[in-house]
């Protein structure tokens, strides 16, 4: 980085003598006349000789030789007698030896190159204005000949770098000095008071090509576009950079310009031809360059090796992106292994202690709040210290393995099975009721007697001993969960002392609660639709696991389906909130709502018979008119009637 000051404040700044100011000053002026520029020129004479020399290059085409300086402006035009009148000014001899010399030649065939692409362009889009374009195109590298005046150790460095294919001036100036030709150029551009326009244009002549696409179609900014081709034209021609040259070429051309390929290589093969002519006329050796043919050639090759390392280095990324893919998807998998191990005991494959407390935690939270019933059965090995010292610790896994494999084929998908620790299991039943318990805690039982166990060819008795606890939570009551397991407990030692491979159940609630429990259960949809022989139990079972019905609060409940109204809700909330009691019976305290209607409200909560009916089509058991039509007998026949407004309950 070197501060930019450096050129500012330089003595080999390139300044315009008093000539080439005025002649600006009167280009800007749409007053001006021929006569005023021809009057500015004469003033110095080492240019108009100049001038007069060059009307009379091929470039402009006259047959009869000019003498006069007032025919030669009228030839030139005025914007290109004050382009060639600056651009002599800018002439420095003591940079055409030495080692700058070489640049300075590159300078110079490079604005050369830009002004007359710039001009042919300027034809085909503004014909009146070309001379501007012309003048614009010449401009465009002034930047470049300011820092090899004021900075040449640095700048010939980086103008070396920029040799090698694939690299960028700009980029590489900013990188290596912090500031770029362009900016320097678009400075000297403002203190020499050149038209807004151009400076426009200059600042553009490098930008990005999605940029200058962007602006195609807005009609003030073709200088802009212009520059652009004409940039990328002198870089065909001049750099080293021919593939990606041609490529903005061809964008450019096609999106801004309206030009098919051929259209562009004929265009190339005229701007080679007014650039010769256009070297005449500032006396630069353009002869080095190689014909447009050739260079097309070159830069298709370069444009086909960039393609192919663009695809090497995009098939690179693919594979690192596939590789970071498998390492996430390996991460997962380990995570989920992670996981499972912790939570699932390593010999059975079934859940182990940890994991049953906490969904008996959560199961607890769930069944308070809902006033719904929790079971848990303890299963036991009976006599298994014997299997262990009759056949050795290994067989004793074996059968530990083989019994957890029969409980979980028993169980219910939403049950939870976990080896509570040694050889005892625990199952926490998912929505119980006091008959579902029994038989699912007998049906475990039985399967392990059934079960021929062997050790080699003798046959091995392996049975166990059941204990089951089944509760209605109070509200409020937390301890529910170590109550439940410690009740579980007890029944198996009582299964054990009554003789083992038995089952024993108890309930932890009180009678009412257990005949109201029972009253609900019977008063279900499905519990109905079994009575009346419309389903099976193993069906209905199915059905039950298969669908969810959303928790609701009693009283929303019983306002829906228009057993209170609202004011009556708000006085039982207001009772249960001072005596902390269940909604239901402090409903039938006040009178407000019957017994009958409590529980049909708990079983629907329990059980929307919507929600089963839609599960019951959902799996082919019922037609959409047979469900519907029982649904509609079962609430004929079973829900008491309503009082009030029926809200959604159907
Ligand atoms: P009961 O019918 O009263 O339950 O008698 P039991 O012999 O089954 O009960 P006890 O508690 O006396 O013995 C349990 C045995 O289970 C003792 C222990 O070595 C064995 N055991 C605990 N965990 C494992 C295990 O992972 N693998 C094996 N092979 N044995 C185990
Ligand atoms: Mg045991
Ligand atoms: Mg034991």
């Amino acid at each position: 980085m070197i501060p930019v000051e450096r050129i500012w404040n330089s003595a080999q700044l390139p300044t315009l003598p008093a000539v080439a100011v005025r002649l600006l000053e009167i280009v800007r002026d749409p007053e001006s006349e021929i006569r005023d520029v021809v009057e500015t020129i004469k003033l110095d004479p080492a240019i108009s000789a100049k001038l007069v020399k060059a009307a009379n290059a091929s470039y402009f085409g006259v047959r009869s030789e000019v003498k006069a300086m007032d025919r030669a402006v009228s030839i030139l035009g005025t914007t290109v007698a004050t382009s060639l009148a600056l651009s002599f000014s800018l002439t420095d001899e003591s940079l055409q030896t030495g080692p700058k010399a070489e640049y300075y030649r590159n300078f110079w065939v490079h604005s050369v190159v830009q002004a007359a692409t710039a001009e042919l362009i300027g034809q085909k889009l503004e014909p009146a204005q070309r001379g501007e374009y012309f003048l614009t195109g010449l401009l465009l590298e002034l930047g470049r000949l300011a820092m090899l005046k004021t900075i040449p150790n640095e700048y010939i460095p980086v103008l070396e770098e920029a040799k090698l294919p694939g690299t960028s001036l700009p980029e590489l100036e900013e990188a290596k000095l912090g500031f770029t030709h362009v900016q320097i150029a678009q400075q000297m551009m403002t203190l020499w008071k050149l038209p807004e326009g151009i400076i426009h244009a200059a600042a553009f002549h490098h930008a990005p090509l999605d940029k200058v696409l962007e602006l195609r179609t807005d009609p003030n900014t073709r200088l802009l576009g212009a520059m652009a081709f004409s940039a990328a034209a002198a870089d065909y021609f001049c750099s080293a950079n021919k593939g990606l040259a041609l490529h903005s070429l061809r964008e450019i051309s096609t999106h801004c310009l309206g030009m098919t390929e051929d259209d562009l290589v004929i265009f190339l093969s005229s701007i080679e031809e007014r650039c010769h002519q256009a070297a005449e006329l500032f006396n630069v050796s353009i002869s080095h360059l190689q014909s447009s043919s050739d260079l097309m050639i070159q830069a298709n090759e370069q444009l086909v090796q960039l393609a192919l390392r663009e695809h090497v280095a995009s098939t690179q990324a693919s594979i690192r992106q596939h590789v970071a893919e498998q390492e996430k998807r390996e991460l997962e998998t380990r995570n989920r292994e992670l996981q499972q191990q912790a939570l699932h005991d390593p010999l059975t494959g079934v859940h182990n202690r940890k994991f049953f407390d906490e969904v008996l935690l959560r199961e607890v939270h769930r069944c308070v709040r809902a006033a719904q019933p929790l079971a848990v059965i303890f299963i036991d090995v009976d006599h298994f210290k014997n299997v262990n010292d009759n056949f050795g610790h290994q067989f004793g896994d074996q059968v530990l393995k083989r019994v957890a494999q029969i409980f979980s084929e028993t169980v219910r998908v939403a049950d939870t099975l976990a080896r509570f620790g040694g050889e005892e299991f625990v199952v926490l039943v998912s929505q119980p009721s006091e008959k579902g318990v029994e038989r699912l805690a007998e049906r475990i039982r039985e399967n392990v007697e059934k079960e021929a166990f062997r050790f080699g060819s003798t046959p091995v008795k392996i049975t166990v001993s059941v204990g089951a606890a089944i509760a209605i939570p109070r509200r409020g009551e937390t301890g529910i969960g170590d109550r439940l397991i410690a009740v579980a407990d007890e029944c198996l030692y009582e299964a054990k002392r009554n003789g083992r491979n038995r089952t024993i159940l108890r309930h932890v609630m009180d009678e009412r609660d257990r005949q109201l429990q029972q009253l609900i259960t019977q008063t279900r949809f499905s519990r109905w639709l079994v009575q009346q022989r419309l389903l099976d139990v193993p069906s209905i079972s199915r059905v039950l696991l298969d669908c969810q019905t959303p928790h609701v609060q009693c009283g929303e409940l019983a306002v829906r389906m228009g057993y209170l109204d609202i004011a009556e809700l708000h006085s039982i909330l207001k009772h249960q909130e001072v005596t902390g009691d269940r909604f239901c019976a402090v409903a039938v305290r006040l009178g407000l709502m019957t017994a009958t209607e409590t529980v049909f409200v708990l079983a629907t909560q329990q059980e929307d018979p919507r929600t089963v009916m839609g599960a019951l089509v959902r799996t082919g058991l019922l037609s959409p008119d047979a469900a519907s039509g029982a649904l509609e007998d079962y609430t004929r026949m079973i829900a008491p009637p309503a009082k009030h407004r029926v809200m959604a309950f159907a």
